[in-house]
């Protein structure tokens, strides 16, 4: 298992639970509003491959600081491209600790594996945009019908879960965001985030905007609250 990054200790990113969140290289998606191109494209991955934590190192950590966490996050990147995930969760799960995958949903079986072999407790996947722009937003690799089966198996899998949505003003106008709602109709919890410029993959996406915090308020309230349990807005 390649990990490319790690924080030690968060009491964010895993619902309730104290966690590790671990960071894998690579995405076959190319979200221009994506934060961590560093951990997406190849060339800037391969300047950062000498600061990569070998697995050893990281399950002696877990070893050592194992009764300060509950809960291990695996994000990325997108954690799901790593040909031996299944090994390595296997191994975290076998000492104890509850398992969060963040993925992009571009692999359903890999998620269905993982939830058939009960190797995860968790799972937060991303919705980008509507099933019709998914490409023209992400990149070839993402394929509508992969995404539609992914939210399928999570909303299907009896365990906890999330969607979350990083909102950009020109990439998702109202009709979008309707489409998407109809996506995750029914789903138990949503989360909207606000885009921000700073690091991002696309230096164009700094040219574009967010919804001010009425409107995302507003979107929650409207478009997504009538058919999603649980929608909050992450600013
Ligand atoms: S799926 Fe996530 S990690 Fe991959 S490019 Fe998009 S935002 Fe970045």
């Amino acid at each position: 298992m390649q990990i490319s990054g790690i924080q030690k200790f968060t009491l964010l990113d895993y619902p309730n639970k104290t966690a590790c969140v671990i960071f894998t290289p690579g995405c076959n998606f190319r979200c221009g509003f994506c934060h961590n191109p560093e951990f997406v494209l190849p060339e800037k991955i391969q300047k950062i491959k000498d600061s990569f934590i070998p697995e050893e190192i990281f399950f002696n950590f877990l070893e050592r600081r194992g009764k300060l966490l509950d809960a291990v996050v695996i994000s990325g990147g997108e954690p799901s491209l790593m040909p031996d995930i299944i090994e390595f969760v296997t191994k975290i799960k076998g000492m104890g600790f509850l398992v969060k995958l963040d993925s992009n949903g571009s692999r359903p079986g890999v998620i269905r594996d993982m939830i058939q072999a009960k190797l995860v407790d968790y799972i937060a996947m991303d919705i980008k945009t509507s099933l019709e722009k998914y490409t023209s937003l992400v990149g070839t690799s993402g394929n509508p019908e992969k995404i539609e089966e992914s939210i399928k198996i999570i909303m299907d899998s009896g365990l906890p879960y999330e969607f979350r949505s990083t909102i950009v003003k020109e990439d998702h106008p109202r009709e979008v965001l309707e489409q998407m709602a109809r996506l995750i109709s029914g789903a138990e919890k949503y989360y909207l985030q606000r885009f921000r410029p700073g690091t991002v993959l696309n230096p164009k996406y700094n040219d574009f905007s967010s919804y001010s915090s009425e409107e995302m308020e507003d979107i929650a309230k409207n478009i997504f609250s009538p058919v999603i349990k649980e929608v909050s807005v992450r600013e």
